[in-house]
């Protein structure tokens, strides 16, 4: 087994769609990083996601987790121009705003009521528009019959999953970054300060860690005191058909159209409101899909790929760092396409240095759980803490 004599100032495990976000923001900031990862598998939630930079309706987790949706979106194409500048590609971000289809009179107006309650919940700053089918029509021809309205806001947008992790391993390695594969971390030991993190070769060392392990977060933050309530959800599919001639160029929460033509119908869009927003089975997905668009029932289903969804038990993402051995911070969960923007660009410069970071925080442990403030905002991740009442830990917050 070998010891590594370099020491990076920041060791991330996990080489998903978390773990180069944060390790590319961090190397932006001066940090030395690297990043220790198990396999990189076709069928990781990382390669296999609807591509979605989703905002619309996500009310998991409240006013807390939907100013960060917000702000990842707004970051989103700062994002996309840094890590195409330094990767010499071309853009990989679309953004042209999205629709979430409602199919009765109910369901529209349950959804009207669900958008505002989350732009009230944010100060008003979240955007969105109520359509009719009249006005949805217009915007949309191909709609079918039973399509009553939607909602639309210009905040929402799609990326090519395989294309964004392979622009963040080019400009993750422009910057130092070196990723280390076939690495899975078995045990983390908190000594004098520094991490030491043991893979079945190795021994690494780090002042601090980021646990970005997908699943895995719930056993390895154990290990730096953590309660890391993150479960696999269900399974999410998306399936997609051979290329049509290009006629959706909006992400909607039933169907996308990629850059090749190609349909996908897809697991997208698990939010809060709507009775059968939660789509569990292929046949579902495509009839959603046929009775959105009905000429699709012409296309050919070509791939269909399956992922576990990973999440706090609301599907909320969960952000923390540990009070008990400084230095360790664990992100994890749902929606970390529409997030990494906001994990490179805002969390990752946290990390780094949070004495310089405009993020706020939260105590969350013994001494502030009957505080109210907790109760309101960070909700779904305070049970679990109250297992262990010697846990506390920090929540970074946006204003
Ligand atoms: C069907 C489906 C559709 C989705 N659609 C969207 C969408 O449209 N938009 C959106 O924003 N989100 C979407 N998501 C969610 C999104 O895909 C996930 O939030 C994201 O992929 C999670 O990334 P991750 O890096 O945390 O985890 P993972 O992709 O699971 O990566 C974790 C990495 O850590 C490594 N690892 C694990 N354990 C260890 C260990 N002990 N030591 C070292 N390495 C380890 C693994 O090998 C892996 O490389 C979707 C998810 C599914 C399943």
């Amino acid at each position: 087994m070998s010891d590594m004599p370099n020491v990076p100032d920041i060791l991330v495990v996990g080489g998903g769609i978390v773990g180069l976000s944060i390790a590319y923001g961090a190397a932006r900031q001066g940090a030395q990083v690297a990043v220790l990862d198990e396999s990189e598998l076709e069928a990781d939630p990382s390669h296999s996601n609807s591509s979605l930079i989703w905002v619309q309706g996500k009310a998991a987790g409240g006013p807390a987790q939907a100013r960060w949706r917000r702000e990842s979106v707004r970051q989103w194409s700062r994002f996309d121009r840094a890590l195409c500048d330094e990767a010499g590609i071309g853009p990989l971000l679309q953004q042209p705003g999205g629709f979430f289809f409602c199919f009765s009179d109910e369901d529209l107006q349950r959804r009207g009521q669900l958008m505002q309650a989350l732009q009230d919940s944010v100060d008003g700053d979240y955007p969105f528009e109520m359509l009719d089918r009249q006005s949805l029509k217009a915007r949309l021809p191909e709609i079918g019959p039973e399509v009553v309205g939607a909602s639309f806001t210009a905040m929402d947008g799609q990326v090519d999953p395989a294309e964004l992790l392979r622009a963040l391993r080019i400009c993750c390695q422009q910057r130092g970054v070196v990723i280390h594969q076939d690495q899975h971390v078995g045990s983390i030991r908190h000594l004098q300060g520094t991490f030491q993190l043991r893979t079945a070769t190795s021994v690494w060392r780090a002042r601090k860690i980021v646990l970005a392990a997908g699943l895995d977060n719930r056993r390895l933050a154990a290990h730096v005191g953590m309660l890391m309530p993150v479960f696999r959800q269900r399974g999410g599919r998306v399936l997609l058909s051979q290329p049509i001639a290009p006629f959706l160029p909006y992400p909607t929460n039933t169907v996308r159209q990629f850059n090749d033509g190609s349909i996908c119908f897809g697991d997208a869009v698990e939010d809060a409101g709507l009775a059968g927003a939660s789509l569990d089975s292929m046949g579902e997905m495509v009839l959603q899909g046929l009775r959105t668009f009905p000429h699709l029932g012409r296309v050919h289903l070509t791939h269909s790929w399956q992922a576990p969804r990973i999440g706090a038990p609301d599907g909320s993402p969960v952000w923390q760092a540990s009070q008990r051995c400084p230095g360790a911070y664990v992100v994890t969960g749902e929606s970390s396409v529409t997030l990494a923007a906001a994990h490179a660009m805002r969390l990752a410069p946290w990390i780094v240095d949070r004495s310089l970071s405009d993020t706020q925080e939260v105590t969350v442990g013994d001494a502030v759980l009957d505080a109210g403030l907790v109760t309101q905002s960070m909700a779904p991740t305070v049970p679990f803490l109250t297992l262990d009442k010697t846990t506390r830990t920090v929540f970074p917050v946006l204003p």
